[in-house]
């Protein structure tokens, strides 16, 4: 077992407290919802959930890979749920959502990764909430041939897929993954449709060096990556990856000013960004400008 590290000063959470909070957290339940806000112990729910923002997880809470930073149990998943579509669509709908980030566990088990499920996740929330912009963060689709060109006929507003890590940590933060791989998915979905926004992103205090993060930084931006998040990892439980090191603000500061520099149009690099953490409030200061 890894021991938990005391956390720095840097990294504060609010307790999740508000009447909307509260709200948001009773839509979920009433459409018998996941998401990876409480999936993932994410630090921000509080503060998310109080600006309606949040992420749906689809296909279930159960996934095929271990990555060993992730919160999500491992195992065989159960079937698809076909109603699943349409009850994200409605609470999309009631919640009057500007913009939803919509993400899955990895489904190795099914033929088409699961595709096929988030092209009709994305259709149903267009009927639904047509103003409201979508954003899929999906799993690699590895060894799923068309998997990708199905989710992208759907046509998100923007596609997220995270390379997680530096190459060199693959092996043991993100075992049954490819980084080139991952970065090839990103660079299709340009190839396949310009119009749609690319992301992606990275958790630091793992042991990466700081150059290597510039390389992938420079690996996205040839790949025409549009938005780049990059986070603290933070050990949910003792069975997870320990911490390398907290990564102070300065440092993400750099991260940030290199990020910009590199031409990514969004880029979020503080202690507790997450891949979806004000997606909703950037993207719409992004379609305004
Ligand atoms: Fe949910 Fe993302 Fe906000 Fe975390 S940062 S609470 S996962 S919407
Ligand atoms: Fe978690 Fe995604 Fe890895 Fe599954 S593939 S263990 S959901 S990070």
């Amino acid at each position: 077992d890894n021991p938990i590290q005391r956390k720095p000063a840097w990294i504060r959470v609010k307790a999740p407290t508000s009447p909307v909070y509260h709200e948001t957290r009773a839509l979920m339940r009433d459409n018998k919802l996941t998401t990876v806000c409480e999936e993932a112990a994410c630090p921000n729910i509080g503060e998310c959930w109080s600006q309606r923002h949040a992420t749906m997880m689809i296909m279930g809470e159960t996934c095929t890979r271990a990555c060993s930073f992730c919160n999500v149990a491992t195992g065989l998943p159960r079937a698809l749920d076909a109603d699943e579509p349409r009850r994200v669509a409605d609470a999309v709908a009631k919640m009057g959502l500007r913009h939803v980030v919509v993400t899955s566990v990895d489904r190795d088990d099914l033929g088409d990764g699961g595709a096929g499920h988030f092209a009709q996740t994305i259709r149903a929330i267009r009927a639904a909430a047509p103003e409201t912009t979508i954003e899929v963060l999906t799993p690699d689709f590895l060894r799923k041939d068309g998997a990708l060109e199905v989710v992208v006929e759907a046509r998100p507003d923007v596609f997220n897929h995270n390379l997680e890590t530096v190459p060199k940590l693959y092996p043991t933060i993100r075992p049954g993954a490819r980084y080139y791989h991952s970065l090839r998915l990103l660079d299709r979905v340009k190839q396949l449709d310009p119009s749609i926004f690319t992301k992606s992103g990275l958790m630091v205090g793992l042991g990466e060096e700081r150059i290597e993060v510039l390389q992938v930084m420079d690996d996205m931006r040839s790949a025409e990556v549009d938005f780049l998040t990059i986070g603290q990892y933070l050990q949910p439980t003792v069975k997870h990856a320990a911490v390398d090191r907290f990564v102070t603000p300065d440092e993400f500061g750099d991260y940030a000013r290199m990020a910009r520099s590199k031409g990514f149009l969004l880029v979020s690099a503080t202690p507790l960004t997450r891949s979806s953490y004000h997606a909703d409030r950037d993207f719409a200061a992004l379609k305004a400008a």
